[in-house]
């Protein structure tokens, strides 16, 4: 069932840049539905996939159509796919599990053995229309809107990372004021956190950290995450620490203010020769988390669940393209000034 071309933003090259070009309407087989995309966000991931640093040259292959967070409406459905209809509102995980490794067969998902990335080791959703197995879509009651369920990709990372933890009643640092490290102090607000604090070291992202509901919003070339302690009265350290930097002087100033068993998820990615300050995961009893993605389907649960609970996630959003000015929305967001930045797809 061939629709013809659509619109797309490729990776035409093992080049720096991306290109607006005419693709084939991608295919779907029998368990796959075909998503007409409404809007999409752009993730730190895309923005190294056009610079095309050492990352990308290494994973990504040419032709790509790059892209995983988004939301649109079903337009088609494979002969076997049940579950869902023509005309749902969804977005969807773009991690592609095996289906047939040990952790995929346990119903451990997020830790399958080899999953695939949408808009990495696939065709992504910077395009007029995505495919993917019907496994892997998530529908919404359409009272979220669209552009709230386009972050719904990095916004798993956040709760992924902070409900790993109790987090009622704690004292929660989190490094790096990142969209997902911002996000992340508004999951810990919703679910009962004390003192909020996040470190960084970019003014706009510290001033949105701090609308979005921060204790303090810590400028590290400016202060020290032991004054911030101080000057909330803290005596014992954070009981949680949620390290979305990949900073590794980041990681080892979070270690140092941790309390005696605090708990900590590392999201930002780290460069393979960050030392880490081990005595104090020793002596401190700390317990480390790696957190990649999202669990499947848990965290999709409980993110529409926070989002139905009144968390608001929109002041979020301080940029909206149109998709053909996807130049300037890659610009903005390689700037740093810059929340999330949408992409409308809709016109
Ligand atoms: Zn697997």
């Amino acid at each position: 069932m061939s629709k013809g071309s659509m619109k797309a933003i490729v990776k035409t090259e093992a080049a720096p840049g991306l290109s607006l070009v005419d693709v084939p309407v991608p295919e779907i087989g029998i368990n796959d539905v075909l998503i007409r995309i409404q809007k999409t966000s752009i993730c730190g991931t895309d923005v190294h996939i056009y610079q095309w640093d050492d990352w990308a040259s290494e994973t990504i292959r040419t032709p790509l159509t790059v892209g995983h967070e988004f939301a649109g409406v079903i337009d088609a459905v494979g002969s076997d796919v049940e579950d869902f209809d023509v005309g749902d509102l969804v977005s969807g995980e773009g991690h592609i599990v095996c289906g047939h490794c040990r952790n995929c067969r346990a119903g451990r998902r997020h830790l399958c053995q080899t999953p695939n990335a949408v808009g990495i080791n696939r065709d992504g959703a910077f395009a007029e229309y995505l495919m993917m197995p019907a496994s892997n879509v998530w529908r919404v009651n359409p009272a979220i809107s669209p552009e709230i369920l386009t972050m719904f990709d990095p916004f798993g990372n956040a709760v992924h990372a902070a409900l790993s933890w109790n987090l009622i009643g704690e004292d929660v640092l989190i490094t790096g004021a990142g969209p997902i490290g911002i996000m992340s102090i508004m999951v810990a607000r919703h679910a009962g956190a004390r003192h909020i604090v996040i470190t960084d070291m970019n003014p706009y992202r510290l001033a949105l950290a701090k609308e979005c509901d921060a204790t303090i919003a810590l400028d590290v070339t400016d202060g020290t995450i032991a004054g911030a302690q101080a000057e909330l009265g803290m005596i014992e350290g954070f009981d949680v620490g949620l390290e979305m930097s990949g900073n590794p002087a980041a990681v080892n100033d979070m270690m140092a203010n941790m309390a005696h068993g605090g708990k900590i998820s590392l999201l930002g990615i780290q460069n393979r020769e960050a030392a880490v300050t081990w005595d104090d995961v020793i002596f401190k009893g700390l317990t480390i988390k790696g957190i990649y993605g999202r669990e499947m389907y848990e965290t999709w649960y409980k993110m529409t669940a926070l989002i139905q609970s009144g968390l608001d996630i929109s002041p979020l959003i301080t940029h909206r393209f149109h998709y053909t000015e996807y130049e300037k929305a890659f610009e903005v967001m390689a700037s740093g000034e810059s929340g999330k930045v949408i992409l409308d797809w809709t016109e």
